[in-house]
């Protein structure tokens, strides 16, 4: 039941009519829609064999696109009639019918029947619409997509035929049979611009084929195509269907003029053939055709010269003469011969399916005209549908058994569909001529342009031509008439002129000759110096103007000098007003701060903590000098609760305003020798030290080494300061030193750093004493104070040590030419300085290796001023001691003769 169920098998011999095979070219669409196989049952078992019959050496390659098909044969049983009802009654019907199988049991006898299957098994319920979607909807969309398509009934006369086929339903529309259901989805799926639909209709009666649309073309010739083997009927009229009602007419018209025919040839329908041929013309649009073209860049050009495809298919429906025997006796008033040829048509193609069926060698297509017409249905290249029909009485038995074996070979015949495409040369050549005339036109349209663009440009070029000659003719003409005119006045003027001086050679007949060169002479030498004089004159112009020219750039050059300087003094002016109003702002800030301290002292509130360092800085400033002994503890009960090491970490802040009020109240702590253990501990003295060489500001500077010379007090603290490096900090200080308060502290604390014994020689090696007399010159007596001070201490101590039996040699400070200074500033006005360099002078001379120094240096007469005037008695009498203990003074004083 199983074997090739559902679709046509693809097989590669089948049966042709035509018993030759062709190839068609463009056969490349897959061979049916699937909905379109509702017929096809695929049931191989039972009589019907699945092996298709196949002509000898007629065996189709692949490569011919054709795609193989058997004939679908469906069954149709035909109610019972009212005759039937009647007279069968008593009996039994002859088939029974299983369409849930597919299958047909004939019965033979009472106990005995033959089953048979078909691809379409329609009882006698089967609705019209369902016979046309089983039978022919699957021709018809075959047609649609290109491939030529056949349907034929089949059947003993009365049981239905043109019934199925035929039927207009113009009374119920459920009654409409396949011709008319199949025109209606032929035109609903063309589209009338592009394709057309036309039929033609016929009759065939006794081997003579006639056009039923025109009844007078009553012997139709069969042409063959013997390349494509395409069967058509040049003579037959061909109708172009644009609406269904015009097909319903035509049709009706033909089957008046059938009923008019078999009238006049005195015969039935039910012994001819009609046949309907819908020839369907579809073009194939781009979109289709984008598959075929090799490349996707097809220009527009090119399109347009592609030939049109057409496909073009052809649907046959053939309603099949009576296929029950006619009586040989000529019963119906025909002689044999006619006989005969009544049914010659219907049994050439019993012969030609069974040759096909049984796969013979030789198919007697030209047998019939039928046979002839229907080689391209039948085992040809079409996709062909039979329905048989049959009727139910026992009594026709015989003609339903032979009905059901002309089915079951029919359903033998294996076709090899072709799609009929074609490409329309012959449009495109019309297109193409039509393309041509226009390409014409247009070229002589454009050459007529051309010529008429070129007449007109000649036509200006020559007015242009002209008009310039005629202008040029004009001037000319105008020139020649000025110069004439010109020529004539100034001869005319000449003669004048000729005329006055003959008037005037006659008056001066007298006057002579050597007076007039004289007078002209005369007159050619003033004017000479006249020349000369005025040449002068321009010279001497010309020199003022140089000299104006430059002293104007020289005053120029100065106004801009000028007018730069008073802008930098504007710069400067505005700048110092800046810093005096930000002064004022700060004064009054302090003042206002210092206020509200007192105030709060006043008022007994020590407890209460500045919030800010600001406000800190305010409450220590005082202090150095002023405090008292209430406000002391305050103070350090304020730096308890700020935190040393807070305001040590300011020390080091980003911003310099807060590194100078933190120095500040380090400095303000430092000041107090109970403070300075604590700041030292913190590392108060190391970040002093370090700011010395980190910071560039001055005011950072003065603050940081007031506070190192504060500390540098303890002896502690001096160790930290040298192993520090802070005789190299300090000098570096004192060299890029401005202030000379700055000076003052750098000295103050070098001062007390030469007071200790210790440090002697690295005090010396490191510069110390060179950073001392390099702070002289600022000539400032704080400084010179402080200076003087260092030396004294640096001179006590080497004393001390000589004393000792420590030292030996010159004093380091002699070594350094300290002495110099020493003796210029021994009688400075300002007793600090004078009785710190006493002091020095003395340490000096106590040491019989600096006397000979001294003596060179001056400092001999220095010990002796001192020694009588000091006002000090204590240092009176140490310089008088000094002096009288030393044998190398002694003798000096002596060999000066001075009495001491
Ligand atoms: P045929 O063309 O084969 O000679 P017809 O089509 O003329 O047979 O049918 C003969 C009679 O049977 C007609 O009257 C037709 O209406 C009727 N007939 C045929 N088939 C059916 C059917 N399936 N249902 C009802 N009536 C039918
Ligand atoms: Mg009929």
């Amino acid at each position: 039941m199983a074997s090739g169920g559902g679709n046509y098998r693809n097989v590669t011999h089948r049966n042709s009519l035509k018993g030759t095979t062709t190839t068609t070219a463009a056969a490349t669409k897959p061979a049916v829609k699937n909905k379109s196989l509702s017929m096809v049952g695929g049931a191989s078992s039972g009589p019907r064999k699945s092996c298709p019959g196949s002509l000898g050496g007629g065996g189709t390659s692949k490569d011919d696109a054709g795609v193989p098909g058997r004939v679908r044969v469906a069954v149709r049983l035909r109610p019972c009639n009212a005759e039937e009802s009647v007279a069968d009654a008593d009996f039994a019907d002859c088939v029974e019918l299983q369409p849930e199988f597919k299958r047909l049991k004939l019965r033979k006898n009472n106990w005995d029947t033959d089953t048979y299957e078909f691809d379409e098994v329609l009882t006698e319920f089967a609705s019209q619409k369902r016979v046309y979607e089983v039978v022919a909807k699957p021709v018809v969309e075959s047609v649609l997509d290109g491939y030529n398509g056949t349907v034929m009934a089949y059947g003993q006369t009365g049981t239905g035929k043109t019934y199925t086929l035929g039927r207009l339903g113009e009374e119920d529309t459920a009654d409409r049979g396949i011709i008319v259901r199949a025109m209606e989805d032929i035109l609903a799926d063309v589209s009338l611009e592009t394709d057309s639909v036309s039929v033609s209709y016929l009759q065939l009666y006794m081997e003579s084929l006639q056009d039923l649309l025109d009844p007078t073309n009553d012997n139709i010739s069969i042409v063959e195509d013997p390349k494509s083997g395409d069967v058509s009927l040049p003579g037959a009229t061909l109708v172009e269907i644009r609406d269904q009602q015009s097909f319903l007419e035509l049709l009706r018209l033909g089957e008046a003029h059938r009923y008019a025919a078999n009238t006049r040839l005195n015969t039935e329908s039910s012994r001819s053939h009609a046949l309907l041929m819908v020839h369907v013309k579809r073009s194939v649009n781009d979109r289709d055709l984008d598959h075929s073209s090799q490349n996707g860049n097809t220009t527009n050009m090119a399109k347009t010269l592609r030939p049109t495809l057409v496909r073009k298919a052809k649907l046959v429906v053939v309603d099949l003469a009576g296929s029950e025997r006619i009586d040989k006796s000529g019963s119906e008033g025909h002689t044999l011969e006619e006989a005969k040829s009544i049914n010659l048509s219907l049994s050439a193609l019993g012969k030609c399916i069974n040759a096909l069926a049984e796969n013979s060698a030789h198919v007697p297509v030209r047998d019939s005209k039928l046979t002839r017409l229907l080689r391209d249905s039948f085992g040809g290249t079409a996709r062909t549908s039979l329905v048989i029909t049959i009727g139910p009485s026992p009594r026709h038995r015989g003609e339903t058994a032979s009905t059901i074996m002309f089915g079951q070979r029919a359903m033998k015949v294996e076709n090899m569909l072709k799609l009929k495409e074609e490409f329309d040369y012959k449009s495109l050549a019309r297109k193409l001529d039509i393309q041509l005339d226009q390409l014409i036109m247009e070229h002589e349209r454009k050459q007529k342009a051309f010529e008429d663009e070129i007449e007109r440009l000649t036509m200006y070029a020559q007015n242009q031509i002209s008009e310039a000659e005629e202008n040029y003719a004009n001037a000319m003409e105008k020139e020649r008439l000025k110069y004439q005119k010109e020529y004539m006045e100034s001869i005319k003027k000449l003669e004048e002129k000729w005329m006055m001086n003959q008037q005037k050679q006659g008056e001066r007949k007298e006057a002579s000759a050597a007076e007039e060169v004289a007078e002209l002479k005369r007159l050619h030498n003033k004017e000479i110096s006249l020349r000369k004089a005025a040449e002068e004159e321009v010279n001497n112009l010309k020199s003022q103007i140089t000299q104006l020219k430059k002293s104007e750039a020289s005053a120029n050059s100065e106004v801009l000098k000028l007018q730069k300087m008073l802008e930098d003094e504007a710069y400067r002016k505005e700048k110092l007003e800046g810093e005096i109003s930000m002064l004022q702002t700060q004064l009054l800030r302090l003042s206002f701060e210092s206020d509200e301290t007192r105030r709060r002292f006043d008022l007994g509130g020590p407890r209460k903590v500045p919030g800010s360092l600001e406000s800190l800085i305010s409450k220590a400033r005082p202090q150095v000098n002023d405090l008292g002994n209430e406000e002391k503890a305050s103070i350090a009960n304020l730096f308890e609760q700020v935190g040393l090491q807070k305001i040590l970490s300011l020390i080091e802040a980003e911003d310099a305003d807060v590194q100078v009020h933190a120095v500040k109240v380090v400095a303000n702590l430092a000041a107090e020798e109970s403070n300075q253990q604590k700041i030292v501990e913190a590392g108060g003295l190391k970040s002093l030290l370090a700011l010395l060489g980190s910071s560039k500001d001055e005011t950072i500077h003065r603050v940081a080494a007031g506070a190192i010379a504060n500390l540098a007090m303890n002896e502690t603290n001096q160790e930290l300061i040298m192993s520090e490096g802070g005789i190299n900090l300090l000098s570096m200080t004192a060299a890029n030193a401005q202030d000379p308060q700055t000076l003052r502290m750098v000295a103050g604390a070098i001062a007390n750093l030469c007071g200790n014994d210790k440090f002697q020689n690295k005090l010396r090696g490191e510069g110390g004493i060179k950073a001392l007399l390099g702070m002289v010159k600022c000539g400032h007596p704080d400084v010179l104070a402080q200076v003087a001070r260092g030396i004294a201490n640096f001179a006590k101590c080497e004393s001390r040590a000589s004393t000792q039996g420590n030292k030996t040699g010159r004093s380091l400070l002699i070594e350094d030419g300290a002495l110099l200074w020493i003796v210029q500033n021994a009688i400075n006005e300002a007793s600090p300085i004078r009785r710190h360099i006493e002091l020095a002078l003395c340490h000096l001379a106590q040491h019989e290796v600096n006397a000979k120094d001294m003596i060179t240096g001056g400092a001999l007469w220095e010990l002796v001023r001192i020694s009588r005037d000091c006002s000090r008695e204590d240092i009176k009498n140490l310089a008088h001691r000094t002096l009288t203990s030393s044998p190398t003074f002694l003798a000096e004083l002596r060999r000066l003769r001075i009495d001491y």
